[in-house]
């Protein structure tokens, strides 16, 4: 039976890019968004067959419950768990209102707490299950305007790295993936002339780029708990 692997936001973006390279690799996907029709488009153009669709909103955990239970039941157990369900609103501390706070938390990082906890029950099954939770060089060094997903996700880097401790014993490994400027529709509206300026490669990267680099943290044997950032070296200077 060949590798099952569940993308969270694997309908656009870097999870839609994940998704293919994990198909070209042979791998039974399942691909889960809030919106069934825009999964069941990204599932329709993957190479291979016995792919899945699934609509589920990450923040919310009886949706998480019951379709980690479907999946289980269709498909069997998961090798793979990708995190890259996330949203963005880029605002200032002061103009960004309490709830908007809390939805921000609860997909960024809450939804990759429960998606995670919900596949481990499965993994425990799997030989060699590997996580990859997607973070961002901005919770590595913060950024203005972003203080809220900044601290969303710097908190999945404890998270991961906590989570790597709690399952090494199982052969489970958890890894962040911290991209820095992708070209997806989160960042369609930053990406102007000047956008790149101060991108040492001096361009944002494609969804393909980290996807590869997501490729190798869940295929590895032998690395876990580990922060690999993939941002055309952006940090450097920051
Ligand atoms: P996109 O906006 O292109 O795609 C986001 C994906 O997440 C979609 O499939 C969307 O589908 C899904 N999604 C959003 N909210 C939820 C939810 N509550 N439950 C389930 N699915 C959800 O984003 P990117 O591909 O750019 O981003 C992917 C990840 O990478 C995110 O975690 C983002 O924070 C991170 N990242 C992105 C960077 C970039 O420059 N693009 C840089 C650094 C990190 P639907 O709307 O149907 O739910």
């Amino acid at each position: 039976m060949s590798r099952l692997a569940v993308v969270c936001g694997g309908s656009r973006g870097i999870g839609r890019a994940v998704s293919c390279l994990l198909a070209e690799r042979g791998c039974r996907l399942v691909v889960v968004s809030r919106r069934e029709d825009a999964a069941r488009a990204a599932v329709a153009a993957l190479p291979g067959a016995h792919h899945q669709a699934l609509s589920c909103d990450v923040s919310k955990e009886e949706e998480v419950q019951r379709t980690f239970e479907t999946i289980q039941k269709m498909c069997g157990n998961i090798t793979y768990l990708v995190n890259a369900a996330g949203v963005n609103r880029d605002a200032l501390l002061l103009r960004t209102k309490p709830a908007e706070m809390v939805a921000l938390l609860h997909t960024n990082l809450l939804g990759s707490m429960l998606t995670c906890r919900a596949a481990l029950r499965s993994m425990l099954h799997t030989r060699g299950a590997s996580i990859v939770n997607i973070g961002s060089v901005v919770g590595l060094k913060g950024n203005a305007g972003q203080s809220v997903y900044s601290a969303a996700k710097a908190g999945l880097e404890g998270f991961t790295r906590s989570l790597a401790k709690e399952v090494a014993s199982r052969n489970i490994r958890v890894n962040l993936l911290a991209p820095g400027f992708v070209h997806t529709d989160m960042t369609a509206e930053l990406r102007g002339e000047d956008g790149a300026r101060s991108i040492p490669l001096g361009r944002y990267g494609m969804p393909e780029e980290v996807a590869q680099a997501a490729l190798f943290l869940l295929e590895s044997s032998y690395v876990t708990g580990h922060v690999l950032v993939v941002d055309g070296g952006l940090q450097l200077a920051l």
